[in-house]
């Protein structure tokens, strides 16, 4: 007998990955009454493995650091890029960071933020998925699809106070509001992604090792730039996963089977990576796909809403940042909520401070990720403030992460905006540009 879903909550959450499951941790903590409704039956698939180590710092907060430790992700040491022909070797251990980086098979990753999630108190209903939102006066109300009965799903409405959106991609408020905007016309990537076994991977002394080697000899990512876009290898335990990153028009109109193909035939010409992988190793039908990721949303909150992590934008992988920005909107979004729960005459006024913090972050990750300034959705000075407030280590990464992928003109020219040149930031000591690769 499935548990009953409440007809009231304070708070409702749509989506259980990185931003619903931690805002549900903090919401129950707090002793919030809050539900979570996550339309999949977890552990689920998901893309985005590689986390940058400033990651623990919100794990931590959350109180799941422990249990990830214990889990044995693989742990990486920095990062190796290929890009324009210029090999760049990255290692954390060199800006200072004292916790590692991690390749995670995000699918055991999440389970685990979601178990924490119900182990803190929150109430977790999966295979509930959430479709019409009516904004009403006083009350939100949410019709949802009950799948958990696989001979007879059923409909059915929940009220809330406030609803947190984490539904990731699916963007379920900025849909049914037409709030869903592309970052710029001429920007539409699309990512094609698929799992190998016995891949070599890099150490971060540039020589290759075999997989078996990783527990012992931290792997980087490795990352490469080709004629039409980049490429990432990220060891995991079990398998390496490969992505490419290319403009949507390049693979449009090809079928499941072309798509692998298309996919093996890069694999298999981009230098190292095709050292690195053999095709024959492929993990059949592995290959997956996710078209059009690069939007932003607004308004991305509201005096009865919150757009959190993907669900409030996303525009490009290349910095791993993606896990981090779910799960730092969602602070944002759980504090404005406690102050709006206990002084509701200033709701307005919390969710606006919210959405000018989310703005700023999402802001700044376009500015940084597109290459180019003044495309839709990108504001300066909200980038200089969110800027300010980054410790330097992060800030260094950063730098150095464009450094290395040949988009520092821009962090450069936000630094001076953001009046950060003073801090002399500099990192071509720590971007360390090599001759060769040892595979
Ligand atoms: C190609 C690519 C590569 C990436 N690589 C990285 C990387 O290396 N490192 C990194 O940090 N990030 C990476 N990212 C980004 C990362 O995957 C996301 O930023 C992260 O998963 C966002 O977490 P989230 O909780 O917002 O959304 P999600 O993880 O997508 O979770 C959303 C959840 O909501 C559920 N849901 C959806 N609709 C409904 C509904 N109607 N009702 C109920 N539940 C619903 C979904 O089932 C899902 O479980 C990458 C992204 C892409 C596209």
């Amino acid at each position: 007998m499935s548990k009953t879903i409440p007809k009231h909550c304070d708070v409702l959450i749509i989506g259980g990955g990185p931003a619903g499951s931690s805002a549900a941790t903090l919401l129950a903590k707090a002793g919030i009454d809050s539900v979570l409704l996550e339309k999949t039956r977890f552990p689920r698939p998901q893309v985005g493995e590689s986390l940058i180590p400033h990651f623990w710092k919100y794990t931590d907060q959350l109180g799941v650091s422990q249990i990830l430790e214990n889990e044995g992700f693989v742990t990486k040491a920095g990062g190796i890029t290929v890009w324009e022909g210029d090999i760049h070797r990255i290692s954390f251990a060199e800006f200072g960071f004292k916790r590692p980086a991690l390749h995670v098979e995000r699918d055991i990753f999440d389970d685990i933020l979601l178990r924490h999630a119900q182990t803190s108190g929150a109430a977790v209903f999966e295979n509930v998925s959430a479709k019409t939102i009516k904004f009403e006066k006083t009350q939100v109300v949410v019709e949802y699809l009950d799948k958990r009965d696989t001979e007879s799903s059923h409909k059915s409405t929940i009220k809330c106070r406030y609803i947190i959106d984490a539904s990731g991609y699916n963007t379920v408020i900025a849909q049914q509001n037409h709030a869903r905007h592309h970052v710029n016309a001429q920007r539409q990537f699309l990512s094609l992604w698929g799992y190998f076994n016995d891949s070599r991977y890099f150490g971060a002394d540039a020589k290759s090792y075999s997989v078996d080697q990783v527990k012992t000899v931290k792997p980087v990512t490795f990352v490469s730039s080709f004629k039409e876009g980049w490429v990432w290898h990220i060891p995991l335990r079990e398998s390496t996963s490969v992505g490419l990153v290319l403009n949507t028009d390049k693979v449009k109109g090809l079928d499941y089977k072309q798509r692998e193909a298309f996919f093996l035939g890069v694999c298999s010409q981009v230098p190292y990576l095709n050292q690195l992988i053999d095709n024959r190793n492929y993990m059949q039908r592995s290959l997956c796909a996710r078209p059009d990721y690069s939007y932003y949303v607004a308004p991305v909150c509201d005096d009865q809403y919150y757009c959190i992590g993907d669900a409030g934008g996303f525009v490009d992988p290349i910095f791993s940042h993606g896990v981090l920005n779910a799960f730092y909107t969602s602070a944002l979004a759980v504090a404005a909520v406690k102050e709006s729960l206990n002084h509701p005459a200033g709701r307005k006024r919390y969710a606006q401070i919210c959405a000018n913090r989310i703005r700023q972050f999402y802001s700044f990750s376009r500015a940084l990720s597109l290459g180019d300034f003044h495309i839709n959705g990108t504001e300066f000075e909200l980038i200089g403030s969110f800027m300010r407030s980054v410790p330097r280590t992060e800030l260094e990464l950063m730098l150095a992460a464009s450094h290395i992928t040949h988009r520092d003109s821009n962090f450069r020219k936000l630094m001076d905006a953001a009046k950060l040149t003073g801090k002399h930031l500099e990192v071509t000591d720590k971007a360390r540009l090599i001759t060769e690769l040892v595979v």
